[in-house]
């Protein structure tokens, strides 16, 4: 019969479905359940307790990457003792990480986060239950789906797929996976911090399932006085890395999801584990969702004048959750595949033309210089692409415009890009 063969020819042709086709929001909502179980994940709650606390769901969270990717990932553990002012006993904390070599350049490093650990409202309670549904079971749930539909490809780069520990207790988790970054010399492309992506709906009744918040820093935390002082003169408060990076991010968007860009480095008043990256010099972004329910954060659960306080699943959107989870494993493919973006400079002081430079970076096949007027938002166009690692734009007053360079692999993949204005630079 007809129908049959074309059934047949479609099955026999699984390299065209992309991977991000095949995120199950049946097992993201089985992953959340499965989190929440665990009673409470508080950061100072139990560790040797084989059903409960914070040490049982870690190990499930590993048990997780081992079964869905086997081979396909190497497991490691940092882990540290920390103290604090939100802990008052020395505790150990552990990240659970699995790492996908890339198979060209597996130096260069792709990283999705979310953390593990939960709270109530008194930070310090880590005995009572802390369901932490959305923050983060969301982002928790996200990176062990994008290990699952992504660690049997292959990629020209590594992606690190980290569930991480004691944001809750001050951002301890996110701090330890970058020290941990910068001790095996990753030169790290790109973090993608994923806390509270779980709900659509906010305290207020406001719903917007068709949006997600992407969120990042403008002058760079790491910036010294003598960059300060260059962006002054030449520009670059518009355009880190991490601001470069939230713009590439925008261009993944689709008509199911589309990216609010947010340009500050967080929520007012909060934070997440994307801090520790930028502070350390990385590329970094937080994804979060388009409206919160403050009802549903850091509270502990309980009905007050009729409303229902605490972080629980029936507050969480699973449809949503499992749109901004095509979204990352989109990111994460492109940015795999794709070279470092480029380290470039401009030449334009009192000449009529322009000289634009950069340093050849490994994988590149080509490069595309990207222009925008300096009080437009976004790249606005392509110049030229080139396979030279200079180019001179006669007739282009640089005063004018700001500058970048994307690296573009053989595949066609292609970076961020990268300003060529004073701290710019993706290197780290
Ligand atoms: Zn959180």
């Amino acid at each position: 019969m007809k129908h049959a063969l074309f059934a047949i020819a479609l099955v026999a042709a699984p390299a065209l479905a992309a991977p991000a086709d095949d995120v199950s929001e049946a097992r993201m909502k089985a992953i959340v359940e499965r989190l929440v179980a665990f009673g409470t994940r508080h950061t100072l709650s139990v560790q040797d307790d084989p059903r409960r606390g914070i040490g049982a769901a870690r190990n499930w969270a590993e048990a997780d990457f081992r079964s869905t990717c086997g081979d396909a990932v190497t497991i490691v553990k940092p882990e540290t003792t920390i103290s604090g002012k939100r802990v008052p006993q020395p505790t150990r904390l552990v990240d659970v990480v699995a790492i996908q070599r890339g198979i060209e350049r597996p130096n260069d490093v792709v990283i999705v986060e979310g953390h593990i650990d939960s709270r109530r409202s008194d930070p310090l309670d880590a005995s009572g239950d802390s369901p932490g549904a959305n923050d983060d079971g969301s982002g928790t749930t996200l990176v062990l789906e994008a290990a699952r539909v992504l660690c049997h490809s292959h990629f020209a780069g590594t992606i690190v797929y980290a569930v991480v520990s004691g944001e809750e207790q001050g951002l301890y988790g996110g701090k330890l996976l970058a020290d941990y970054a910068r001790a095996q010399h990753w030169t790290v492309k790109a973090v993608l911090n994923n806390d509270i992506v779980g709900n659509s709906k906010g305290s207020d009744g406001l719903v917007d399932d068709t949006h997600v918040r992407v969120f990042s820093e403008g002058p760079r935390a790491n910036a010294t006085p003598a960059l300060t002082e260059a962006q002054r003169l030449m520009g670059g408060e518009n355009d880190s890395p991490s601001r470069n990076l939230s713009r590439y991010i925008a261009g993944l968007g689709d008509p199911a999801l589309a990216i609010r860009q947010v340009w500050r480095a967080d929520r007012m008043g909060r934070g997440g584990d994307h801090l520790p990256f930028e502070d350390a010099g990385y590329p970094a972004v937080r994804f979060t969702v388009a409206v919160e329910n403050y009802e549903g954060q850091h509270q502990d659960v309980r009905a007050e004048a009729g409303r229902a306080y605490g972080d629980t699943i029936d507050k969480m959107d699973f449809g949503y959750l499992a749109k901004v989870t095509r979204l990352n494993v989109r990111a994460l493919a492109a940015l795999a595949s794709a070279p470092m973006p480029p380290e470039a400079t401009v030449d334009g002081a009192v000449k009529t033309f322009t000289t634009v430079q950069w340093k050849a970076v490994p994988g590149a096949a080509s490069y595309a210089i990207w222009r925008r007027r300096t009080d437009a938002p976004g790249w606005e166009d392509k110049v030229l692409t080139t396979t030279n690692t200079t180019a001179q734009l006669d007739g282009i007053r640089a005063d004018d415009w700001f500058f970048g360079v994307s690296a573009i692999a053989a595949d066609g993949s292609a970076s961020p890009i990268a300003s060529a204005l004073p701290g710019g630079g993706f290197g780290n």
